[in-house]
This record gives structure tokens, sequence and C-alpha cells, in this order.
């Protein structure tokens, strides 16, 4: 499973940076940095958090 970004959704307000640190960082410009994008099973449900935080919802998992 791998954690997808729709950029063309994302605001940079950083929620999911907040639920899941190990996956995601805002730069100081505003953009998303994705820093992995493989979900191991034991990360799943704190993607499944910034997922459903995302206020934009531009966050996916794909299967
Ligand atoms: S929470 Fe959503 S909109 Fe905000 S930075 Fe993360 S992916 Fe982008």
């Amino acid at each position: 499973m791998k954690v997808v970004v729709d950029r063309s959704k994302c605001t940079g307000l950083g929620i999911c940076e907040s639920l899941a640190p190990a996956f995601f960082e805002v730069d100081e410009s505003g953009d998303l940095l994705v820093l992995k994008e493989d979900i191991e099973p034991g990360e799943l449900a704190e993607i499944e958090e910034a997922v459903a935080g995302c206020p934009t919802e531009a966050l996916k998992i794909e299967h």
C-alpha cells in the first residue's frame, strides 16, 4: 500500500504532517513533501487518520 497526494487539491495546511509526521512535511513555502509513500501494516491507522483529517480530501491510500 502507498499514500498518494492529489497536488491539485492540497492547500499545504499541514494537518497531515501533525497526524503522520513520518510521512508528511510542509516546507517553509507551503509545499507538501512526501517523506515516504510505502505504508507498513503498523502505520495504517496513522495514515488513515491523516487521510480522514485532510480538509481538502487530497490524500488517498492505494492498495
Ligand atoms: S492535510 Fe491535506 S491539504 Fe493539508 S497539507 Fe496535508 S494533504 Fe495537503
